[in-house]
């Protein structure tokens, strides 16, 4: 591409919503992504007749009215669009001691069912799920984009006032701290560690009010939905758009280096040598890849060494992708299931299990008569490293039939209904996803105050933007596709859009 504005590394929903929103105002965008198709973690795989999703599949930001459905909106902005299926149960958990709840669409609905196993808190329980709510109408009724821009930030607070005072009340406080304010009981604290750690990998106590205001309430709003013909479509459609609007996605392009000049981001270089320059230069990759693996050690900024002392790289996932006769699912089985038997193990590797049955809702995604079933659980990368082959499948063998043990108690018949059986290990996450060590993403080394500590798109290097979820306001596709309009924004304001 001749004149090319700016180079987006990476196609992760990040990226490439920073590069559609870019090329919705009129740049010319190359998106450069090392895997063969976009997505990221919110990828796809097909075997057999089955398609799995690599990641993502309890999505966010596909509701039709507000702010914050970021997906629908991203989709819009390049003319293209993605039918959904709406689910109504959240998340269906299997706690310690018989805690077996389901999180209705409606909310009323869901405060019902919390109520009942703790009715002594009942008052608590709505106090502090309202206070969720008042963050959410806050983002909810402002355009999200970068928080870096100071006229956008007078704008919108001249615009929406309260809002903003309400957001800058919220900015530094995590969620644990206000569930305290409301709840007293123990169990439903720890109910309440979970219902953040299922998104945030961290306990409440470290998961920013910014975010949990808007999963919590979001969840009853905009709902959850899921992409028609799985997550990769979301992905798909974007780059459908990224090209409708005249501009370029290139795969197997890994790069390798990004070129400074005169202490400035220039260009890019890939793994074939190939060099390309642009105005501006956008990395999707994590931090860790992006300053570690990009760029010299003598080019990595004070501001980011001190960053990775306040956040650390999350443990990473252990994945098993079944299909399944469709008669191992009981009758009226949710969709996404989160599966604990001792709160001391939420955060332990092989401790809470993940579950997803996206055929559920789109039964396209497997042969008729079967189902999909990803079940995942939080492993680290130093227990799969230095093994033989052998070593390594008969380790993977080993794990996986102790996640299929398990959820045999929620799926009896489980391990005779399998059809097909693959496992992925933080080494898999590591290769197929360009992601160091596998990370989920980045969490606090230490309890932080909210989201105070997350960098925004600007990096102190010149030219060089980050997007992701190793940026403002963290992981989910939602959240990142706001650090993507974040980015875009700032960047059209940069070159002058
Ligand atoms: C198992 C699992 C389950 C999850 N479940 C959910 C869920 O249910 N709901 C939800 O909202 N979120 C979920 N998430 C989180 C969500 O998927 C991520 O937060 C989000 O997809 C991250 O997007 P991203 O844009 O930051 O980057 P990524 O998805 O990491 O994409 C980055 C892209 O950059 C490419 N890249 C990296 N380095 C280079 C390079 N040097 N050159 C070229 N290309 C490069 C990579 O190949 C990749 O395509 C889940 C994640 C995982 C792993």
């Amino acid at each position: 591409m001749q004149d090319t504005d700016v180079i987006v590394i990476g196609s992760g929903i990040g990226g490439l919503i920073t590069a559609t929103q870019l090329a919705a105002k009129g740049a010319k965008v190359l998106v450069l992504e090392r895997y063969l198709i976009p997505g990221g973690s919110a990828g796809y795989f097909e075997r057999q007749g089955y398609r799995f999703d690599v990641g993502a599949s309890m999505i966010f930001g596909f509701g039709q009215n507000g702010t914050t459905n970021l997906l629908t909106r991203a989709l819009q902005a390049v003319n293209v669009s993605l039918d959904v299926i709406p689910d109504p149960v959240q998340i269906h958990y299997h706690l310690p001691n018989g805690l077996d709840l389901k999180v209705e669409r409606v909310y009323e609905k869901f405060l019902q069912n919390l109520s009942a196993y703790f009715p002594h808190q009942s008052q608590g329980i709505r106090r502090f799920y309202d206070e969720c709510w008042k963050v959410f109408h806050c983002l909810n009724s402002m355009d999200l984009l970068s928080l870096e821009e100071p006229r956008y930030l007078v704008r919108v607070f001249f615009q929406h006032p309260l809002a903003c005072l309400g957001l800058v009340k919220y900015l530094p406080q995590n969620a644990g701290d206000m569930a305290r304010r409301y709840i007293q009981d123990p169990q439903l604290l720890k109910f309440i560690d979970m219902e953040c750690y299922c998104w945030s990998v961290v306990p409440a106590d470290m998961t920013p009010m910014i975010n949990a205001g808007m999963v919590f309430s979001d969840r009853h709003y905009g709902g959850v939905n899921y992409p028609k013909g799985g997550v990769g479509q979301i992905a798909q459609k974007l780059v459908e758009g990224l090209v409708k609007a005249g501009c370029q996605i290139q795969y197997q392009a890994r790069v390798t280096k990004i070129i400074i000049e005169n202490r400035r981001a220039v260009g890019v270089q890939l793994a074939n040598n190939q060099i390309y320059r642009a105005k501006r230069i956008v990395s999707n990759a994590t931090r860790w890849d992006t300053f570690g693996k990009l760029l010299s050690q003598q080019q990595i900024p004070v501001a980011e060494k001190r960053w990775q002392q306040r956040y650390h790289k999350s443990p990473s996932f252990l994945s098993l992708h079944m299909g399944v006769k469709a008669e191992v699912l009981p009758q009226a089985t949710e969709c996404h299931h989160i599966v604990l038997e001792d709160w001391e193990k939420m955060a332990a590797p092989e401790g809470t299990l993940f579950v997803s049955i996206p055929t559920l809702l789109d039964p396209d995604l497997a042969p008729s008569g079967y189902h999909i079933i990803h079940a995942f659980t939080p492993h680290s990368i130093d227990d799969w490293q230095g093994l033989s082959g052998r070593e390594y499948e008969e380790k993977k063998e080993e794990a996986a039939r102790r996640i299929v043990d398990r959820l045999e108690k929620i799926f009896p018949g489980l391990n005779a209904g399998l059809d097909y059986l693959e496992v992925g290990t933080p080494r898999t996450h590591r290769r197929f996803l360009g992601r160091e060590d596998g990370t989920y993403g980045p969490i606090p080394r230490r309890k932080l105050r909210g989201l105070l500590g997350m960098p925004f798109n600007r990096t102190s290097i010149s030219g060089l933007y980050c997007v992701g979820d190793s940026t403002f306001p963290g992981q989910g596709l939602n959240a990142v596709a706001f650090s993507g309009f974040a980015c875009a924004h700032r960047i059209a304001v940069d070159l002058g859009l």
